[in-house]
Formats: structure tokens, sequence, C-alpha cells
């Protein structure tokens, strides 16, 4: 399949005093056309870091070092902001977790879809709106004529976020970059927003990067996951890859934190213990090493390089590569 977006070692830091917080380390995925690649890890991890840096929109002081965002085979990294500008607004689009922070509140909603699409798809006002009510029609709003005319605070929760994902798609973007969409609605909602997404995704043919830290939400609805430590992606593959064939360690215990269905309620799930590496003076070696039940010697003073153990499947752990110390001294037959 063909890669629409390449991102190929990107570093990401925040100027802090006269130090820096290494946010991403050398991140590496690509996203083929019409897939869902799902980025996830803690928080902290950096995966919404990435996501900012993809749009060109990381706050102050957050910049990028180096590394490279292809697009469509074009470098994004060094384009000017009004290229920039232009692409978000009509090939990359992005939704976040929290639609009030994205969208105006001062301003009606109908207003807030008609304003974006006259200026970067030079439509006419009559235009736009037939557009901003078909949008809205086809993320579920009822009667959405009567409702281009109300302010967000009218909205639900739920269908502000479907607001959202009608002003990202009313762009026809051919990437959706969807940070936590769902994360601050409730489970039945929940499910109805990745449905949406879904078939909004298979009617218009978007790839979409869905950045999350539910594992529920990577089994309903992503084709690849990459999973993010300490601002590097430590390991990558299919669905079926990670959920059943997962190679590091900190995979292992993001599954095992994972509620399950045949899991009683007072059953306790299994975090992991200790706490993510800090970013102001990043380990040298593998980030996951202080809390790696498996962490040898050389987990503390380089970092593993990616091990391919598929075409699919990539991890980044001593334990698997092949020039790695044998870590099980195996009896030979002739002692
Ligand atoms: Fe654990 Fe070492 Fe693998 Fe890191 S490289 S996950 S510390 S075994
Ligand atoms: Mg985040």
């Amino acid at each position: 399949m063909e890669k629409l977006l390449d991102v190929k070692a990107l570093h990401v830091s925040f100027q802090v005093g006269k130090g820096e917080v290494k946010a991403v380390r050398g991140v590496t995925f690509s996203l083929e056309r019409g897939e869902t690649l799902a980025i996830v890890g803690e928080s902290g991890s950096g995966k919404s870091v990435t996501a900012l840096a993809l749009m060109r929109l990381l706050p102050f002081p957050g910049k990028i070092k180096s590394g490279e965002i292809r697009y469509n085979g074009k470098d994004l990294t060094p384009v000017s902001e009004k290229e920039m500008f232009h692409i978000r607004g009509s090939e990359i689009g992005m939704i976040f977790q929290d639609p009030m922070t994205s969208l105006n509140p001062t301003m009606a909603i109908g207003k807030q879809i008609t304003e974006g699409l006259r200026w970067h798809q030079k439509i006419g006002e009559t235009e736009a709106k037939a557009r901003a009510i078909e949008m809205l029609n086809r993320v579920g709003i009822p009667h959405p004529e009567k409702r281009l005319d109300q302010y967000p605070h009218e909205f639900s929760g739920g269908m502000r976020q479907r607001v959202m994902i009608a002003m990202a798609l009313a762009m026809s973007p051919k990437v959706l970059i969807a940070d936590e969409p769902t994360t601050a609605l409730d489970v039945t909602i929940q499910a109805q927003i990745l449905e949406l997404m879904k078939e909004l995704q298979q009617e218009m043919g978007t790839s979409i990067i869905l950045i999350t830290h539910d594992l529920g939400v990577v089994a309903e609805t992503a084709d690849r996951v990459s999973v993010m430590y300490g601002g590097q992606v430590v390991e990558t593959g299919t669905v079926t890859e990670l959920f059943h064939d997962a190679h590091h360690p900190y995979t292992w215990g993001l599954l095992q934190s994972m509620p399950r269905l045949d899991q009683s309620r007072d059953q306790e799930l299994r975090p992991i213990p200790g706490s993510p590496p800090d970013l102001y003076e990043p380990p040298q070696g593998c980030p996951f090493a202080d809390r790696c039940p498996y962490a040898m010697n050389a987990c503390y003073e380089e970092m593993p390089p990616l091990t391919r153990l598929s075409d699919t499947h990539l991890v980044a752990c001593w334990l698997e590569d092949p020039e790695a110390p044998p870590v099980m001294i195996h009896r030979s037959s002739a002692s």
C-alpha cells in the first residue's frame, strides 16, 4: 500500500530555562491510504506532541529539532506557515478530546463551519451553508438547518464532538488526526462516535491517526498500532500482532492493565509499577528499563534498535535483538 504520511526520526523539544524537555525522541511511523493507525501510550509518552508536530501546531516553546514529516512525498517540516495553513485546511484535519477548546464559544456553529469552508475552499455562502447542513446531517445531528444558529454550549458533549467531526470532515481532509476523540464521553456515546468515524472513513476514504490511551478503542477501530513510551515508538504492528503476539515488555504491561469482559468489577487491574522516565534528562538506554522486569545491563547503556519481526511488526527491545548477549544459559548436551 501507498504511504500517505511518512514520519522519520522525528525529534521535538521544549526549551525550558537552560535545558530541554525532549518530548519526542526519534519517532518513526507511516500511515497508508485509507487505514487507521492508533498511537497508544500513557500520558506524557509524547503521542499528543507528535500529533501537534504533524500539524505544525506545537505550543510555544515546542520545536521540531530534526526529522521528516513526509506528506505525499513532501517534507512538511520546512514549509512556510502560509502553506501549512492551507494544508491544515484541506489536507490534514484534526479533532481534539475536548471540543470546547477548539470550538469558538462566541460564534454560532453554522458560522464556524462555513467560515472555514469559505476561506479554504473558496466557495460562496449558500454553497458553504448547504455543505454545513449536509455534514451535520451526516454526523447524526437532527434538524441541522435549525441548529446552525446555535452556540456550542447549546449542544451536549457528544453532539459537540459530532460538530467537531463535521467541521473537520467538511474540508474533506485526506488525513484526520483524532487525539483522544472520545475520552471525555460516556461509553455509549463513545461507541457511537467511533462507529461514525469508521463509517465516514469508509465513505470518504480518509486515513486516520487515532491517539488514545485506551486499548479497547484500539481493538475496536485500528488496523495498525504504534506503542509509544518515553517519547519513542517501542513497538508497531497490526492489531492482531499487538493483541496476540506482542513482544515488548511495556506492551505486555499495557495489555495486562486492560479491563477484560470476563473480569469481575472488583478484580484489580494490574497497572505497571513505577513511573515514566524524566524527559528533561532522558535515559540513554531503553526508556522502559527502570520499570522492566527483564532489564539487563545493556538496557541501561544503549537504546535497543528496532528489530523487524514481520513485514508489519517492529519492536525496540534488546530481548529481540539477534546481536544481544544471550540472557539464558542453555545447558549444552556435552556437559
Ligand atoms: Fe526491558 Fe531491556 Fe527490552 Fe527495555 S530493552 S524493554 S529494559 S528488556
Ligand atoms: Mg494527550
